[in-house]
């Protein structure tokens, strides 16, 4: 009796798992929140009959998610927004390496470790109210810190990922303690306490509330691309100006992925990687999120994208980022950058 019960557990597992290794099935973690990834998604099982389970949660959420499941997670793929989220579930030994040569082909070095890849990019802009600021005044992320802008400045919180990650392009650029002054600099400039998102901050420019602010690019295209009037009218007053054409460039972080290393359905996932590298994927998130492509010369046709016109990007490695993350961190909290 025992004995039966037992091969019959047995027979089951052994049915179960050779099911689940053939079940055209994905099953996703994303932290992205973006409403246009539904076609990028419903175009991955149109083209692969793999159905997707996704599960959409907060960054942070998700990870402790994911560790809480341990072995037992039915996550296959992580996917999220921000360079330093990417490499803390990689630090967490969440990830899988995965060895695919389209992959390496298509997503550039920078932009990619041994166990994640980027799949778009965003840069982070200065925006600032054409009549309160002459755009030659805030050419360079450095110039926010002019005591020039005294009472202009205004932020998101030092502690979000985008600041944090700006911030860990800053140490690599001009090192710990001029990025230390930087902010303190900026924080003297503050117009108000950070408050709001990115949308808040370029709304409040527009308005006059403050002179100049940071924001990701994605944000202003949203805007620009408006079916309301009022936000297309907002954009008129704010002028968007790429940072450190001299220099290093303007900083750009990423949405990105990786294969979980308890992924049950680890065919599934590689393909889902390769898919988001593909010409098609690409373009969604173009078209859809207003990102620039992580594959070089995928065809965009964004008109908010293409107004907002050229520029030089910072080429540091986005694991770079992650690396500074934690001192970036520290130097908010010193300089009061709340
Ligand atoms: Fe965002």
């Amino acid at each position: 009796m025992k004995f039966s019960r037992l091969l019959i557990a047995l027979l089951a597992t052994g049915t179960m798992t050779t099911a689940s290794a053939q079940e055209k099935v994905l099953n996703l973690y994303s932290a992205r929140h973006y409403q246009t990834d539904e076609a990028l998604y419903a175009n991955f099982t149109k083209q692969t009959g793999i159905k997707i389970n996704r599960i959409e949660a907060k960054e942070d959420e998700l990870l402790e998610r994911i560790r809480n499941e341990g072995a037992n997670s039915p996550a296959d793929i992580f996917l999220t927004v921000d360079a330093a989220r990417l490499a803390k579930a990689d630090e967490l030994g969440l990830f899988a390496p995965v060895k695919s040569k389209l992959l390496e082909e298509r997503i550039p070095a920078n932009l990619r470790s041994p166990d994640w890849f980027a799949f778009s990019t965003r840069a982070r802009v200065i925006v600032a109210n054409k009549d309160a600021i002459k755009a030659e005044d805030v050419q360079n992320y450095e110039d926010l810190a002019n005591p020039k802008l005294k009472g202009k400045v205004c932020s998101r919180s030092g502690s979000h990922p985008y600041n944090i990650s700006l911030m860990a392009a800053l140490i690599a650029h001009i090192g710990e303690a001029k990025a230390e002054d930087w902010a303190r600099g900026v924080v003297a400039n503050f117009a108000r306490t950070p408050k709001g998102g990115d949308t808040d901050q370029i709304k409040s420019v527009a308005a006059g509330e403050c002179g100049v602010a940071v924001s990701n690019t994605y944000y202003l295209a949203r805007l620009l691309r408006s079916e309301k009037p009022e936000d297309r009218r907002l954009m008129e007053r704010v002028a968007i100006i790429w940072p450190n054409q001299k220099s290093y460039g303007t900083h750009i972080n990423i949405s990105g992925g990786g294969m979980l290393k308890t992924a049950p359905h680890k065919e599934s996932a590689v393909k889902f990687l390769e898919y988001l590298a593909g010409d098609d994927a690409q373009r969604y998130f173009a078209d859809g999120n207003n990102e620039w492509p992580a594959v070089a010369g995928v065809p965009v046709k964004n008109p908010a994208l293409e107004a907002m016109g050229k520029f030089k990007a910072d080429s540091l490695p986005v694991a770079t980022l992650a690396k500074n993350a934690v001192a970036a961190q520290r130097i908010y909290d010193r300089a009061g950058w709340k």
